[in-house]
């Protein structure tokens, strides 16, 4: 009888210790949030304690990056752990096939509890998820609607604050003690328009910002890619939608379109008009309207004074603040929000054994090349922030410059949780690097594949490899140009050497790594003219 006890107690002790070494995973992840707007990568443009928290108690990431820099594929490639070749989501536009198998569902399978607020973006409800309440497609930022796994709902506030309440809402109601939970608080900020809530709005409206080294970028000595993408802030960005400029009749609105060159999407926008830019207005409540109309005021009446008497320069400058202004609002708002969790986490006795992410599902352009936006393997739209937190696993306020993607995503949760990655999942797992075990890494260089062209912005298809030391990329479908930068010397990437004498040893290598991955991860041209539509 005493052995039965032993017995039985042995097995209670097992299964209570494999329970804690399954660790909690909060995944939170903003809409085109760029590495360039928190402070953890630098804080020339605004303080972010929360975000940077992670990093200062866990590691940062200074090379992570996209598979493929566009919303809803990014976020293929996260839940399945496949390139936007094999999971077929290679652009917004082509559906995502949902018999699939994504990360969540196995973490539901293997016992865990699972829920998801915020920014899907994806065309289908999320699968594997005990609870969900999801924006549809790119969502509002004032008074949003919800798809619930029930019923719709639409919740009255502003959409950053929502999704944290829902979160923090889930975690004291519904989450089981007895289950290790998987989290993915998915905000919908800082995406396009901008929108930040109105104190925000009214806040960042008084700051100015440094302007970005290449804001002036010709694009001399690179592809023809660069010159035809029509995301140019001077040219492209929308004084109303986008600078919020509002004027007070339609004569003024005439005068104030004159002067923007309107190409491809914008000239969509611009028959859109009015409707474009009182977006918001729609959906927001006689007090919020009146408490954004007191800084609308005041930005109509600086557009009419000094716009009429300034250069194209500083028209360009003038709209780059106003879209700083408002970008960086709402990232603020991101931040305080993700405090909100983080301390909850702590304060209920979840931090230890929570393992916390903080990434974006693509980087974005902040006046970097005159632009903004994202979808080109360039930097600033290539890279993601990425900052983890695992206590006692993780040494706190370490850097890695590794180069890895939202592809490694998947098997590296599903490692930490003990759950088996299916085989063809294409990523690896960062837990070695997160244990600091370097060694163990064996990767020197990443794919990179974009497809949505034609379409908005008019960023030319390409795909390429990129090394901690260069970067090659080949533009194809309507143009056959080749690209190589060195990093180390060109950080801007201004300098095309594809044709440079020295660099053809160099270039040679990489061209041959890129045969080699493209191989690997199962691309090829004849699958490419799949997507061409
Ligand atoms: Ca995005």
């Amino acid at each position: 009888m005493k052995n039965y006890f032993i017995l039985f107690f042995m097995i209670i002790g097992v299964s209570v210790l494999s329970q804690e070494n399954r660790p909690n995973i909060l995944f939170i992840m903003s809409d085109d949030h760029a590495y360039q707007a928190i402070s953890a990568y630098s804080d020339k443009l605004i303080q972010t304690p929360n975000i940077d928290k992670i990093a200062e108690e866990g590691i940062l990431f200074s090379n992570a990056c996209v598979t493929n820099s566009i919303c809803a594929p990014s976020r293929a490639t996260i839940l399945t752990g496949k390139f936007s070749h094999l999971n077929g989501k290679v652009d917004n536009i082509f559906p995502f096939d949902t018999t699939q198998m994504t990360f969540p569902q196995l973490f539901q399978k293997a016992g865990y509890q699972t829920a998801m607020f915020g920014k899907l973006h994806f065309g289908n409800n999320p699968k594997g998820f005990d609870d969900f309440l999801i924006l549809p497609g790119q969502g509002h930022y004032i008074n949003p609607k919800f798809i619930g796994k029930e019923k719709d709902t639409i919740i009255s506030g502003y959409v950053t604050d929502i999704i944290t309440d829902l979160t923090l809402n889930w975690f004291k109601k519904k989450r089981n003690k007895d289950k290790p939970f998987l989290m993915m608080y998915l905000h919908k900020a800082p995406h396009r328009a901008w929108w930040p809530s109105p104190e925000k709005f009214a806040e960042f409206y008084e700051k100015e910002f440094p302007l970005p080294e290449t804001l002036f970028d010709d694009y001399s000595n690179r592809s023809s890619a660069s010159s035809s993408a029509e995301m140019n802030i001077f040219k492209h960005m929308q004084l109303m939608q986008d600078n919020k400029v509002y004027p007070q009749t339609i004569q003024e609105m005439g005068e104030m379109v004159k002067d923007i060159t309107y190409t491809g999407e914008n000239r969509e926008i611009r028959k859109a008009g009015a409707w474009e830019f009182n977006y918001p207005f729609k959906r927001a409540n006689k007090d919020q309207e009146e408490k954004y109309r007191k800084t609308l005021d005041k930005i109509s009446f600086d557009f009419k004074s000094k716009w009429p008497h300034m250069s194209d320069q500083e028209k360009t400058i003038w709209k780059y603040q106003r879209y700083m202004q408002d970008y960086l609002a709402t990232i603020s708002s991101v931040d305080d929000n993700v405090g909100r969790v983080l301390d909850y986490l702590k304060d209920n006795g979840l931090e230890n054994n929570t393992i916390v992410i903080y990434t974006s599902d693509q980087g974005f352009y902040l006046g970097e090349h005159g632009w903004f936006d994202k979808r080109f393997i360039y930097n600033e739209s290539f890279k993601i922030p990425l900052l983890i937190r695992w206590p006692n696993k993780i040494v706190p306020g370490i850097t890695n410059d590794e180069m890895v993607q939202n592809l490694d995503f998947a098997q590296t949760f599903l490692e930490a949780a003990k759950i088996k990655s299916p085989k063809d999942m294409q990523g690896k797992s960062l837990i070695p690097l997160l244990l600091g075990e370097n060694r163990k890494w064996k990767r020197d260089a990443v794919y990179y594949h974009y497809y949505e062209f034609p379409s908005v912005h008019m960023v030319k298809r390409h795909y390429g490899i990129v090394s901690k030391e260069y970067k090659l990329v080949h533009y194809y479908y309507d143009i056959n140009e080749w690209e190589f930068f060195d990093r180390k010397t060109d950080p801007n990437e201004l300098v095309n050497v594809y044709n440079e004498p020295k660099y053809q040893i160099a270039l040679s290598k990489m061209k041959k790594k890129l045969v080699k991955l493209r191989k690997i991860y199962k691309d090829s041209d004849e699958l490419s003219q799949k997507y061409i539509y």
